[in-house]
């Protein structure tokens, strides 16, 4: 057992018992403390704040999964990321945050990325100031102590062009994830901080799945994915409100068509879709049409998370960046149906993370997951839930 240092204590969040941390060193609350490779992380032991997944009794209609998600996940001066934590924390939400790897790297060490097809150091999203790598370890750190996944969402998001993740193949995937993953392995000798607190967890075994940059490269991604022991994928280029099934050994969780009030169209559950019906991927626009939009936007959420809520009970995906476009409404509507949702009081929600939903999937019978898939949006069970869970 190693010594309970002074870093280690910092570490410690509001879940974690000192009591506890005097005695084996191997509870998993962040007591316990050993430093992977250079020290940027540190094994402190299973995750806090997780349920063990449980197989749906026979009769029972199944809960209502939704999650939340997070392109990029870098912390800024606005603070989205402390906003959404807080939120989360709030109404006992778990989400999972796909972290992008250049978040952790330095501008003055960008030498170090090689991205497939593209110049040495070329990025699409721009490279933090140090400052802000700094913010970003600290939020995700505090994110997984709360129970929050940190997934990927790779590293220089090229969408376009000769060089875009649309035309990797699968090995300029492995090369993309491992750097990924080799820059959150190792941000402190890139940044040289000595005054940041480790990641409480070893991000090789941690990461679970993620969502490419502009949902793109899904295809190419998956045999990498599938080689590196990932479950589930969330770069679909667009689903539906239905139960999910596998792609080449990984779960399959696109984004989903929801209704957008006011049109016959459906729209992806995510704000950058939002942004391209409303303003035409526009950024900035006149700001008298910000609270209709903002509106619009919350509204459609809400008919998606209750349609599945009415009817076939599929999961239900959000996703978002940390942005501010339009005014930043795109945020607030997410803010608004979490609240929503929390305001139903209904014991059957589960507000969840990826990684938690898959652990709940693969509990299950696979029949009767099977029968689940048959349900179409906004379908329910003829027979009524209890006969259709009842015998599988
Ligand atoms: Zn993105």
């Amino acid at each position: 057992m190693r010594p309970i240092t002074r870093r280690s204590l910092l570490g410690l969040t509001a879940g974690a018992t000192l009591g506890a941390a005097a005695g084996c060193g191997l509870v998993g609350d962040g007591t316990k403390d050993v430093p992977i490779g250079d020290g940027s992380m540190s094994d402190t032991g299973p995750q806090p704040h997780q349920t063990a997944a449980e197989r749906l009794e026979p009769g029972r209609k199944p809960p209502q999964f939704v999650i939340f998600s997070w392109d990029g996940a870098g912390e800024l001066d606005n603070g989205l990321f402390t906003r959404f934590r807080t939120l989360a924390k709030e109404h006992d939400a778990k989400m999972s945050f796909f972290l992008s790897g250049l978040y952790c790297l330095p501008e003055a060490k960008k030498d170090q990325y090689r991205p497939p097809n593209n110049p040495v150091g070329a990025s699409d999203i721009g490279y933090f100031k140090d400052e802000h790598i700094r913010t970003t370890l600290e939020q995700v750190r505090l994110a997984w102590l709360e129970g929050h996944e940190i997934g990927t969402h790779f590293n220089g998001h090229f969408c376009s062009g000769y060089g875009s993740v649309a035309n990797w193949t699968p090995e300029q995937w492995e090369s993309e994830i491992e750097q990924a993953i080799g820059f959150v392995s190792t941000w402190k000798t890139a940044t040289g901080f000595t005054d940041v607190a480790s990641l409480p967890f070893d991000y090789r075994k941690e990461l679970t799945g993620g969502r490419t940059p502009c949902l793109l490269g899904q295809e190419q991604w998956l045999p990498t994915a599938a080689k590196l022991g990932l479950r589930y994928d969330a770069s679909g280029p667009g689903g539906s409100q239905i139960w999910p099934s596998k792609k080449q050994g990984l779960w399959d969780l696109p984004l989903q068509l929801i209704p957008f009030p006011g049109h016959r169209f459906e729209v992806l559950s995510m704000d950058y879709n939002m942004l391209a019906n409303q303003s035409h991927a526009a950024t900035t626009s006149d700001p008298g049409n910000y609270p209709g939009w903002r509106e619009q936007a919350t509204a459609s959420y809400i008919a998606g998370f209750q349609r599945a809520y009415d009817t076939n009970r599929a999961p239900f995906y959000i996703g978002n960046h940390f942005e501010q476009w339009n005014g930043g409404i795109y945020m607030d509507a997410v803010q608004g149906v979490l609240e929503y949702i929390s305001s139903q009081n209904a014991d059957d929600v589960r507000m969840v993370s990826f990684k938690q939903y898959v652990d709940w999937l693969d509990a299950q019978d696979p029949a009767l997951l099977a029968r689940l898939r048959t349900l179409e949006v906004g379908r329910q069970p003829t027979e009524g839930w209890a006969e259709f869970t009842k015998s599988v």
